[in-house]
């Protein structure tokens, strides 16, 4: 009696796919109104965060910069970057004005998952270590002036409270990192006592945030750099600003009269179109209420979303044939670079979206199998036993009621239907999060615009911008594009060029310990 009950179920409920993928796109939306509100929003928040500390969403940290490079820095330097996902230490030899980079070396490798959640003794052991490994290996056109201690610039891609160039407090992790008794913490102590234990004999002259050395980097080549923003694992922007358009900072002089302001935009969260999905995955996030707008826009998190779309979509909607793939129910086992790849297919029957699916999800592909009962959907969902997988019958609720059988047999499938709708889901959420990000960095040029007139409107701005979300997701890339241009009209857009700025941070922040060396006062 139950048997046809079900079958209709399934059946009316495919239906319900469609509607669910309209109403994840009228969620999701990004017409220029909400641009424009993110925009104004964003612009008000900077200058909330820079009146008084804790004035708002946005940090607005000091960054203890206020001379930025001039091509005159020379001598070796190194750079340590402790970013979402990987770890970078390089060096380089700096030849002042028409030398410039004489060379660079670097080394790079993946932060190991289980360190994200032990203690700062042995996060900062494995950056000492790696440190300790790459600077033994010094040699060729490498050469230390006599007298001198190799001096680092310490990229650390996490809200700093910066107390001088080469001190600060760690205020939260965010990116999924978990690491105890870091908070609260100066980390550039924690490096020296690392270092200290490796025996290591060098100094940190400049701590900077990664948007901060990708702005130094920058516009070590190019004067017009006024803005850097990261997209990648997370994301924040820093620029320029005036130091006397920063109350907070009462009566403290930059000799430059500039200063830039890290402003840790991920905490952003105003206004934001955001879904069910956003909220769910917030409340099961280890930061929950923390980094929305990061949480929106950057790579950590949009395959994740996507993810959860596509669960929803299989549960209630059948997508993948009667089962919920089970591979899929893992928190961030697909990933942006997953979702990206779906997008880059343009081959007619998205096989590549197919085996993706395949890999990821342990979706095969083909027609969904017109699945014999009692295979049911419930069964597989509540997945009472695991080990035994789709195979066996149920006869009522609870575990014993399983019989364990091989007559029945039901698969997780995508056709070419289902792959659409996969598709149009990575593109949805890639729009929302490129658009917003595109409205972020117009808000801070309006910032800049309204306070000191002429920033843009007068001539050519560039902002810098690094991370693997931006280099590899070529439709997030035009979204965001796209979204600087609606705001701005075409005319006032002209002056602002978005330019990547690949690996800016790491040469950037040797620059930085360049212009704040010990050796230099
Ligand atoms: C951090 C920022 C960092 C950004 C990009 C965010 O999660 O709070 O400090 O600049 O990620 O790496
Ligand atoms: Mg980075």
């Amino acid at each position: 009696m139950g048997v046809p009950r079900v079958r209709m179920a399934v059946q009316s409920n495919l239906v319900s796919i469609a509607p669910m993928l309209t109403k994840l796109q009228r969620d999701c939306a990004t017409p220029l109104p909400v641009l424009r509100h993110v925009a104004d929003a964003m612009a008000d928040d900077m200058r909330a965060g820079l009146a008084v500390d804790g004035g708002s969403d946005l940090k607005m940290i000091l960054s203890y910069v206020d001379s930025l490079p001039t091509v005159n820095e020379k001598g070796l330097f190194y750079a340590l970057d402790l970013g979402g996902t990987n770890f970078r230490v390089l060096r380089v030899q700096l030849g002042g004005k028409d030398e410039r980079v004489i060379a660079t070396e670097f080394d790079q490798v993946s932060i190991p998952q289980d360190l994200m959640f032990r203690t700062t003794e042995d996060l900062f052991d494995f950056i000492a270590s790696g440190l300790a490994k790459f600077a033994q290996k010094e040699g060729g056109k490498f050469h230390l002036a006599q007298g001198r201690m190799r001096e680092i610039g310490f990229t650390f891609s996490f809200p700093v409270k910066q107390t001088s160039i080469d001190a600060g407090i760690l205020i939260k992790w965010t990116k999924g990192f978990a690491v105890s008794g870091t908070a609260g913490k100066d980390v550039v102590a924690c490096l020296n006592e690392a270092m200290e234990r490796q025996g290591l004999n060098m100094c940190v002259s400049a701590l900077v945030n990664d948007t901060v050395g990708t702005l130094a980097g920058a516009r070590y080549w190019d004067d017009d750099v006024m803005v850097a923003v990261i997209l990648g694992t997370g994301t924040n922007a820093c620029y320029v600003e005036r130091v006397d358009a920063i109350p907070k900072l009462q009566g403290l002089k930059s000799t430059s009269g500039r200063t830039i302001v890290n402003t840790e935009w991920g905490a952003f969260s105003n206004g934001l179109p955001l879904t069910e999905y956003d909220r769910e995955m917030d409340v099961e996030s280890i930061n929950p209420g923390e980094q929305i707008f990061e949480k929106t826009i950057s790579g950590m998190y949009l395959g994740e979303i996507v993810r959860r779309v596509l669960v929803k979509m299989a549960e209630a909607g059948a997508l993948f044939g009667e089962r919920v793939p089970e591979k899929l129910s893992t928190p961030f086992v697909l990933g942006t670079p997953h979702i990206s790849a779906m997008q880059q297919d343009n081959s007619k029957d998205l096989q590549a979206v197919g085996s993706i699916l395949y890999d990821v999800a342990g979706v095969a592909a083909g027609a969904p199998t017109n699945v014999p009962l009692p295979c049911t959907s419930s069964l597989c969902r509540i997945n009472y036993f695991p080990n035994l997988g789709c195979l066996g019958t149920k006869s009522g609720t609870g575990r014993s009621s399983f019989r364990k059988s091989s007559v029945t047999q039901c698969q997780v499938n995508s056709d070419l239907s289902a792959r659409r709708i996969v598709v149009e889901v990575c593109d949805t959420l890639a729009k929302r999060g490129g658009r917003l990000a595109g409205a972020g960095i117009v808000g801070i040029l309006q910032k800049m615009e309204e306070d000191s007139k002429g920033t843009i409107s007068g001539k050519r701005t560039v902002v810098a911008m690094d991370g693997g979300l931006y280099e590899h997701y070529p439709q997030y890339r035009r979204y965001l594009q796209d979204a600087v241009t609606e705001l701005l009209g075409s005319e006032l857009s002209k002056n602002v060029v978005i330019e990547h700025s690949k690996d800016g941070s790491g040469i950037g922040a040797a620059l930085l310990a360049a212009t704040n060396s010990k050796y230099k006062h």
